[in-house]
């Protein structure tokens, strides 16, 4: 299933909850513009390639649009459309005043030289610089992107438009960045499992726990959950997944992956076994962190684990999802579960605004607080109205933003 497709079918279940007008759920549904470029690019041995990229801003009810940049060689316009409307319901789940968008480039980065990548991010720069703004449309990282390629971003914007921080987040904390946004998305995932275990009536000590993908959300995830003393006894990334019953040494596998171009290829103090085993795992918690669309009709029936937390966007697809509920797993909806990342994104650019700093104690805290008030309103929300997380996540989101577009004025 087309990943729009996924979203939209999780839009109508909370809209059916809702109760909302055909009217404003086509208005709610539909992006506000689409934008598709290309990108000429000489690479280093002189050849010339023509790379295409997207911004999508799907909904701008609440704030000025916010997403991530994705280079990735899947990356579509159907990918780009459905997370920027999960960047919208996102944002509203755990109320920050943002719209909804997210961009990308299909293109595979482990095959790119730094000075390749950023020949890229700035042509890309050249091409959308007059769609995005601090005030408009923030871009963010994603798969494939990191501080040094938003801090090209803000470099090339600022020769266009004089100097705007607030142009792009997740820049370097030397350049205009925060301390503790590199760790927030996988500090909110860890955050978010242990409140969950905790309604569940259950201890964080020896819960067992596989991580699928171990870049950026999935090391940080590890990171927290092994300081919380669970069991991970699963990592994995695109070089395989590596098992180990009594638990990873996740300070090793960290260690590891920086010595090894962020890979745990040749990780020797595990079993090397695949991604899809990693998946049926006979373990407590799953977490997905890495790409999209892994849990689907074809394995979700032999998801072993109780509980299913959506790290990656969209890792479950919505057949999936069915198949889940009905078996009684727990799923916490990506919605919800990775919003650490566009949470500490907005304390970045709120500091950019004012020009002053948080310390990492301060920015924690505030996470902290952000996703509790999230998880509480979720969890209430599904109890009271006997739905899914997943349900539950999005009639909260739906709710605010079709509020405030009401409010404010469709038409
Ligand atoms: P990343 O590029 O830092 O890491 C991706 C990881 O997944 C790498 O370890 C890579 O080797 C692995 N991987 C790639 N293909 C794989 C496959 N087929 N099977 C298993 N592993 C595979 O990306 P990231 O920033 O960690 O993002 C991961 C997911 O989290 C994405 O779905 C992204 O949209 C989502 N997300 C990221 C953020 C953020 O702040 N970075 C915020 C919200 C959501």
């Amino acid at each position: 299933m087309r990943s729009f497709e996924a979203t939209k079918q999780y839009f109508q279940r909370a809209a059916d909850e809702l109760e909302l007008a055909e009217s404003l759920r086509t208005y709610l549904m539909m992006p506000r513009r689409e934008l598709q470029v290309q990108i000429p690019v000489e690479m280093d041995n002189g050849e010339l390639r023509s790379l295409v990229g997207y911004r999508v801003q799907h909904n701008r009810a609440r704030g000025p649009m916010k997403g991530g940049l994705r280079f990735h060689p899947e990356v579509d316009l159907d990918e780009v459309r459905s997370l920027a409307s999960l960047m919208t319901w996102k944002t509203a789940v755990v109320n920050i005043p943002y719209g909804g968008a997210k961009g990308g480039i299909a293109i595979d980065v482990s095959k790119l030289s730094a000075r390749e990548l950023e020949r890229i991010t700035r042509k890309f720069i050249d091409e959308i610089h007059e769609m995005i703004g601090p005030d408009s449309d923030i871009p963010a990282p994603d798969m494939g992107t990191d501080h040094r390629v938003m801090a090209w971003i803000m470099d090339q914007y600022n020769k266009y438009h004089g100097f705007n921080p607030g142009v792009v987040t997740g820049k370097p904390v030397e350049f205009y960045g925060i301390p503790g946004r590199e760790e927030a998305t996988g500090r909110g995932v860890g955050l978010l499992t242990i409140k969950l275990l905790g309604r569940l009536g259950r201890k964080a000590v020896g819960t067992r726990v596989a991580i699928q993908g171990f870049g950026n959300v999935g090391s940080h995830t590890a990171k927290f959950l092994a300081e919380a003393e669970c069991k991970v006894v699963a990592i994995s990334d695109s070089t395989g997944a590596y098992y180990r019953a009594d638990g990873i040494d996740v300070p090793k596998a960290l260690r590891h992956a920086i010595e090894h171009e962020r890979l745990l290829r040749g990780f020797a103090d595990a079993e090397h076994i695949s991604n899809e085993q990693l998946l049926e795992l006979d373990v407590d918690i799953l977490i997905p962190a890495a790409v999209g669309g892994v849990v689907t009709a074809a394995n979700a029936g032999r998801v072993k684990a109780p509980v299913v937390i959506e790290a990656a966007n969209s890792p479950v697809d919505a057949e999936a999802d069915a198949i889940l509920d009905a078996n009684g797993k727990i799923v916490l909806p990506d919605v919800l579960a990775n919003a650490g990342g566009v949470t500490v994104s907005y304390f970045e650019w709120v500091q950019n605004r004012q020009y002053y700093q948080w310390s990492l104690d301060r920015v924690r805290q505030e996470l902290d607080k952000t996703l509790t008030n999230a998880f509480e309103h979720t969890w209430t929300m599904a109890r009271e109205r006997k739905v899914s997380l997943r349900t539950a996540a999005f009639m909260l989101g739906i709710d605010r933003v079709a509020r405030a577009a009401t409010l404010g004025g469709i038409s």
